[in-house]
């Protein structure tokens, strides 16, 4: 089999199309659809395309090492680069599972979880009764607002939620436009007590929401420096946290000590890193419990697996960072129920936006709580008709 060409789309998601000459198609994506980079991983997508065609889909080890080592940008090259790795490895799991008539989990070692627990995800922004209602994420801010979003999720039958208590600053009403600008309120340095207790208020009234029978991740989006995320990192520690997401920057893993030594809270991260190499010292250091690659940004479906296979030699857990259109979630399902340190996946609430719905040709959700994975061929979602027709852009490169 050869790939013969690939489609690029950018839409509401960036995604690829993998053709090949015996007519079987895969789906990949570059999971940076939010953010700032969408036009770069969008040409890095054409970029990486053109090397591969001719190439056998089958070969997903080849065609990675080749991205990686034969581009001079591939090494060390950052998300958008990882992220054009990733959306056309995924589309090559995708037509050998459709070529095999398997779904890719069978291909990755088969089925270690049958079902996945999954947490309603960014709760700052509204769950269902809020972002059904006019279609838009919301930022909560009074704490109130926070025990009525928890009790929202938990009537979908989730027993697990995250929050960001600190993306809409600590006014009772706050810019809201000005926040999705800013990407939420950066703290840095010494914190006012006022603002430490505003966020602690919030995650308070989530644990109030859901009692002993709700876990909380706590998400900080990078917003802290080391200091005031040691800071609340202790003030949190009453409330028992699952984990405490991103509490800073990872680009110097370094200062994940220094959080770990200050406060007593499980620390996650992997959103922002690509490739096994920049997870390694997070791994060495044993300061993480819990890591967060996102399928589609570190690599691909290859390069997930076998960074999640090395947490595991750490005791460290996977939550693979979903936060991207079908094809993401898809994906990510597929090496949830193979690897045997996974721990929990993340639904994220744009998720419950029409665009996502009308992106996968399937539509799927967790049922109280849990995911099965599809056990359609291939990774078991593919761009819908209107996504394919109706993207801003779309290139097909031969
Ligand atoms: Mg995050």
């Amino acid at each position: 089999m050869k790939i013969t060409s690939v489609d690029c789309y950018l839409g509401d998601f960036i995604t690829v199309k993998v053709n090949t000459d015996e007519g079987i198609s895969g789906f990949g994506e570059a999971g940076l659809a939010y953010g700032n980079c969408w036009e770069a991983a969008y040409g890095q997508c054409q970029d990486f395309a053109k090397l591969v065609i001719g190439y056998d889909p089958f070969d997903t080890e080849k065609i990675w090492e080749h991205l990686h080592r034969h581009t001079f940008w591939g090494m060390n090259g950052g998300i958008v680069v990882s992220a054009a790795m990733a959306a056309i490895d995924t589309a090559c799991w995708d037509i050998k599972g459709k070529a095999l008539n398997l779904p890719v989990y069978k291909l990755l070692g088969g089925k270690t979880n049958d079902k996945l627990r999954a947490y309603a995800s960014q709760l700052q922004f509204g769950w269902r009764t809020l972002i059904q209602g006019d279609d838009k994420m919301h930022v909560l801010s009074k704490p109130e607002d926070y025990y009525t979003v928890v009790k929202d999720a938990m009537k979908d039958g989730y027993t697990a939620v995250k929050i960001d208590p600190v993306f809409a600053g600590s006014e009772d009403e706050p810019d809201v436009a000005a926040l999705f600008a800013t990407q939420g309120q950066h703290q840095r340095g010494a914190w006012r007590y006022h603002d430490l207790k505003k966020s602690v208020d919030r995650i308070a009234a989530a644990r109030e929401a859901g009692g002993d029978d709700l876990d909380i991740i706590v998400e900080i989006h990078s917003l802290l420096d080391t200091n005031t995320a040691s800071e609340l990192g202790k003030a949190l520690e009453p409330l028992h946290i699952m984990y405490y997401e991103e509490p800073t920057m990872p680009d110097n893993p370094s200062l994940f000590r220094v959080i770990k030594s200050n406060c007593n809270l499980p620390l996650a991260t992997g959103e922002r890193s690509s490739t096994r190499w920049q997870f390694r010292q997070f791994f060495e250091d044993r300061t993480l419990s819990i890591i967060q690659p996102d399928l589609c940004n570190t690599g691909g479906i290859t390069e997930t697996k076998k960074i999640c296979d090395m947490a595991q030699v750490y005791d460290i857990g996977v939550q693979i960072h979903v936060c991207g259109g079908p094809i993401a979630t898809a994906a990510a399902l597929q090496v949830e129920t193979v690897i045997p340190n996974f721990v929990i996946h993340e639904e994220h609430n744009a998720n419950l936006l029409t665009k996502f719905k009308n992106a996968g040709k399937y539509f799927y959700e967790p049922k109280d709580g849990y995911y099965t994975v599809p056990e359609l061929p291939g990774i078991g979602q593919e761009m819908s008709e209107a996504a394919m027709k109706n993207a801003r852009k779309h290139v097909t490169i031969e």
